[in-house]
């Protein structure tokens, strides 16, 4: 029997957790603050931006969502970046991309004091990571890891298979579940766009794993009889039976793989609601570690 792992049923276990340790540090008077700057007008960023502010409102966090134009100045973005960095009341923010074109992001990115880097996307925290000492985890690579974990999946000494190598999802999952601990120490191969016989790789997979941005790319065929599929992909795609004239669907064809998988997330569903959730509980963590309060 296939297991569906669900984002929600994960997530639901991670937010009740998180519910207590903000309980604690709002007992000593620590109140977890999250700030997350949207610069311009992108529609999907401006849901993600919504979605964030409300969760924390949820879990009883300080929320400030900036607002600033189009045609910010890299100057001024990095001016808000650094007045954030010194806020007191603001534990960890995050710079919402992608960023306008003529912003440069890798420069904002440097700018974000490390301590306050929620998405986990700065090179030092990144380099920790690497190193297996991370003060915080990349939302969605974290998301995974808590997924396989929690679902009692085992991932010791199993053939991890990630698709696609991207510094945000790929490349950073590849390197989590390679470090030593529970529900990681595994044998991880990475391949992308240049790989040669890619589906030589997936079907050698126990723990496949992909990220690539390409609707139901992964067939059944590609893919071992009782592995588990975790599909972070998230494609719009036309659909006329639905009433907005499309839908989502991942990176894997999940009507015809399901059966042959042991476990399988659905799209959406599955990994989607654990990124959220990663990143308020880098948000509690930074709020912890800025305040010394820990429960
Ligand atoms: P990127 O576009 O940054 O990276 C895509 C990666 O896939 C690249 O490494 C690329 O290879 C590889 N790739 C593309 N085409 C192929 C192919 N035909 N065969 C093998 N590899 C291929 O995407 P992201 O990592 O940011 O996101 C991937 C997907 O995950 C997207 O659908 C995105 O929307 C979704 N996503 C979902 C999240 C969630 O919370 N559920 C969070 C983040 C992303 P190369 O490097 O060689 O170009």
């Amino acid at each position: 029997m296939t297991k569906l792992i669900l984002g929600k049923d994960v997530s639901a276990e991670i937010y009740a957790e998180l519910r207590e340790r903000i309980e604690y540090l709002k007992s000593k008077n620590v109140t977890p603050g999250l700030a997350v700057v949207l610069v311009g007008d992108d529609p999907a960023s401006q849901i993600y931006v919504r979605k964030k502010g409300e969760m924390c409102e949820e879990l009883g966090m300080k929320s400030l969502i900036i607002r600033m134009p189009a045609d910010t100045t890299q100057d001024e973005l990095m001016a808000k970046v650094k007045e954030l960095n010194e806020d007191p009341a603001i534990h960890g923010f995050l710079v919402q991309l992608p960023l306008p074109k003529g912003l440069d992001e890798d420069a904002v990115i440097e700018a974000i004091d490390p301590a306050k880097d929620v998405d986990c996307f700065h090179p030092s925290n990144l380099g920790r990571l690497m190193i297996g000492n991370p003060d915080f985890l990349p939302a969605t690579p974290a998301g995974i890891h808590q997924m396989l974990l929690r679902s009692g999946i085992e991932t010791d000494g199993k053939n991890v298979v990630v698709v696609g190598r991207s510094n945000i999802v790929g490349k950073p999952t590849a390197v989590l579940l390679l470090q030593k601990g529970m529900g990681m120490d595994s044998t991880v191969t990475v391949v992308h766009s240049h790989t040669k016989n890619l589906e030589d790789f997936t079907r050698r997979a126990d723990i496949l794993i992909v990220a690539i941005g390409k609707p139901r790319f992964i067939t059944a065929d590609m893919v071992k009889e009782g592995a588990v599929v975790i599909d972070v992909g998230t494609n719009r795609i036309e659909d006329p039976t639905s009433p907005n004239g499309g839908r989502l669907v991942g990176d894997v064809d999940f009507d015809n793989v399901k059966d042959k998988t042991s476990a399988i997330t659905p799209v959406p569903g599955g990994v989607g609601p654990m990124t959220i959730c990663m990143l308020m509980a880098n948000a509690v963590k930074a709020a912890e570690k800025a305040s010394g309060v820990k429960s």
